[in-house]
């Protein structure tokens, strides 16, 4: 590893001075944060970040991204925050390294191939920024090439980890040499024997083929010239883990892999690349099929040539790639590509259409503006703009909307866990069901056997998954609950004719369900319960059936109010009625019933047709919170309303709702609550303690809404 020192006097080529001062101190800086640290290698840990600024100076890369590389590791490993960096190095700096100390967090755990591309996207989707990326595979790059020094299970972890992520999203960049570099040092550490077998063969064969391959060459340039082509041309080796690749797939020995060797020619433009081709074709034969235009369609990473494989002289077929200086540029340094973009141009916002074009002329960019403005703002990218991707407790990855909620998340894992879920730790942490997942996070959702959907939900989904089932589940819910409520509400409507629902005969209500020209039992019960037919009615009408008509007693039953019923029964927010209050249960059209308090000063407002009006009463248990509101008046000094909230969470209640009337700086202030309490006793128990506080002065319930 060469000097500091003198890597600054290299990367001064590109550089300006001042950039080099800020290089100098960031050095510094990290060389101090360091001190003591030590790589498994013995060099002290400065060492390492210098190397990755170096790989990412040759790439020509802008000063803030080498300032992060000097700085990469040190809020992971040393005392130093993130605000310190934005201090001392400004912020667009202390986000890079932010971005990659994120990266190096998440771990991939699972050996999955369709895992492992659904990471790569998690990876890309988190960077944000495409330095953060290109860092962290300098960091890994420079990692790879000093793991000898690494124990050996870890060495393995790591090159797995390299050949199954890094290396794809360097390819996927098309950031070629690299790609391949990443390969070769996996292959190296994953399997030691194969690939030192197969690189001495590689090297037999060189010395073996050395005179075929300088022949081939020299009629390819001698040809070239005849036919006026500009060209250079490079004899080519592949590299070791694409040829092991090829051996695999298609089950060759290495004897049978005879494109270890092939030609690269280098033209000017894109018409010499097509007259080249044409020379060569009329050099040796070309073998059917073989011949592909990338120029004319390029790959989806943005790589341009024309490849073609000749029958050779000696028997062995010549692999050729025929491109310009510019394509050749982007096919070793890198462009990323289009994949990023599955969709059609018309849907890219103006943001990816930038990156796109920074990506596609990324070599072109680094030599020409290697600190203006508008460089920069093309690196702020958003890859995945649509997508999220989260981690299951399992450590599988999911991709879901961006917004998506914890709820939409457990419906996408599994219905019956959507159906059933209560609470979601997110990274370990409880939070709110309709909190909104974020990339990388780990989410774990808890259920509970009788859960069920909560129609509320419907507000903050987004997937349709979750939105189709909690919808499904509510018009059940709602089915079901209608029907029970109409079933007891005919029940207490035959209760006054002195009869049951068991003493209904099975063809009166055949007779029934044809005349009234409902669909079923069900639905004709669900029909009393929403209030679309009147309980009394149906139970005359099933009576006079079977004649003669039973006199009616006048002492209709009650129905009996718990509190569970669900959608089926409401209580009504102008009284909100209590366990323990006179109740009248109302039918309306369409809702079902609405429980009011006897005095309730709205229904009396409403004149309700008596019909409508039921005799309802509370449960002996009512296990449900109520809602109830009251105003207080106090005395207006400090202090007062968190006396009065302590009190009540005293009493064992919770504050759904509080408003303050607006101070007119009088003597006294307006206070309204809404609270949750089990009953009339419990709301007696909330007041008498609130009465004691000295600058309570008048306290009441409220029933107007
Ligand atoms: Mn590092």
């Amino acid at each position: 590893m060469p000097e500091a020192a003198a890597l600054f006097k290299e990367w001064s080529g590109y550089l300006k001075p001042e950039d080099l001062t800020q290089l100098e101190s960031a050095y510094n800086f990290s060389k101090a944060a360091h001190a003591g640290q030590y790589r498994k290698s013995g060099e002290p840990y400065i060492s390492h970040p210098l190397a990755v600024a170096d790989i990412l100076a040759q790439w020509h890369m802008d000063p803030q991204a080498l300032t992060a590389a000097l700085l990469h590791d040190v809020t992971e490993d040393t005392e130093v925050t993130k605000n310190e960096i934005s201090r001392n190095f400004g912020k667009p700096v202390a986000e890079l390294v932010d971005g990659v100390s994120k990266l190096d967090k998440i771990e991939f755990e699972t050996h999955e191939k369709a895992q492992a591309e659904n990471f790569r996207k998690m990876l890309l989707a988190m960077a944000r920024d495409v330095r953060v990326i290109l860092i962290k595979l300098a960091d890994r790059l420079h990692n790879m090439r000093t793991l000898d020094a690494v124990e050996p299970l870890k060495r393995r972890r790591i090159a797995r980890e390299t050949l199954e992520i890094y290396a794809p999203i360097a390819n996927r960049l098309g950031l070629n040499s690299i790609y391949q570099e990443l390969e070769d040092l996996s292959f190296k550490h994953l399997y030691p024997d194969r690939y030192r077998v197969l690189a001495k063969a590689v090297k037999a064969a060189r010395g073996n083929r050395r005179e075929v391959v300088s022949k081939v060459m020299d009629a390819v340039k001698r040809k070239l010239k005849d036919n006026n082509v500009e060209a250079l041309v490079h004899g080519r080796e592949k590299h070791l883990y694409s040829i092991y690749r090829k051996m695999r797939e298609k089950h060759l020995s290495f004897a049978q892999v005879t494109d270890v060797f092939a030609f690269r020619i280098i033209v000017k433009d894109v018409q010499s690349c097509y007259l080249a081709l044409g020379a060569l074709h009329g050099l040796y034969k070309p073998i059917p099929g073989k011949f592909k235009d990338y120029i004319a369609i390029a790959k989806a990473n943005g790589y341009q040539s024309l490849h073609t494989t000749l029958f050779g002289p000696f028997g062995s077929p010549i692999e050729i790639q025929v491109r310009t200086h510019e394509m050749h540029k982007i096919a070793e340094a890198g462009v990323a590509s289009h994949w990023l973009y599955r969709s059609s141009d018309a849907s890219l916002s103006e943001l990816q259409q930038k990156t796109h074009q920074w990506l596609q002329s990324l070599i072109e960019m680094q030599s020409e503006s290697g600190d203006s403005v508008e460089f920069l703002e093309h690196l702020k990218v958003d890859l995945f703009p649509d997508e999220v991707y989260v981690f299951t407790p399992r450590g599988q990855i999911m991709a879901l909307p961006r917004g998506a909620t914890a709820v939409d998340f457990a419906y996408a894992v599994h219905t019956d866990i959507g159906n059933r879920c209560v609470a979601v730790k997110i990274n370990q942490e409880l939070m709110p069901l309709r909190s909104e997942i974020k990339n990388g996070d780990r989410v774990e959702i808890i259920t509970a056997a009788h859960a069920k959907p909560n129609p509320l939900w419907l507000n903050f989904v987004v997937t349709a998954k979750a939105r189709s089932h909690i919808r499904h589940f509510v018009k059940t819910m709602h089915f079901e609950e209608s029907v029970q409520l109409g079933e007891r509400l005919l029940n207490q409507a035959l209760a006054s004719f002195k009869s049951t629902l068991a003493d209904i005969r099975e063809q009166h209500w055949n007779r029934l369900l044809k005349e009234s020209s409902a669909k079923s039992r069900q639905h004709l019960l669900s029909d009393i319960g929403l209030g679309k037919r009147l309980a009394a009615v149906i139970a005359r009408q099933l009576l006079s059936l079977g004649s003669p008509l039973p006199h009616e007693s006048g002492v209709p039953g009650t129905v009996v109010i718990r509190g569970s019923e669900g959608m089926a029964v409401q209580f009504a927010k102008c009284c909100k009625p209590i366990p323990g209050d006179p109740i009248i249960g109302m039918i309306s059209k369409g809702q079902g019933m609405v429980i009011h308090t006897h005095d309730c000063p709205v229904m009396a407002k409403t004149r309700p047709d008596p019909d409508r009006l039921l005799d309802v009463q509370w449960d002996q248990e009512t296990r449900k919170a109520f809602e109830v509101s009251i105003k207080l008046v106090v005395a207006n000094q400090r202090g007062v309303l968190a006396k009065v909230a302590a009190e009540i969470s005293g009493a064992g209640s919770n504050i759904q709702n509080v408003s303050v009337d607006p101070e007119d700086g009088g003597t006294y202030t307006g206070m309204h609550f809404t609270l949750q309490v089990s009953n009339r006793l419990h709301l007696a128990h909330i007041m008498r303690a609130l009465r004691s506080i000295p600058e309570v002065i008048r306290i009441s319930r409220v029933k107007t809404g």
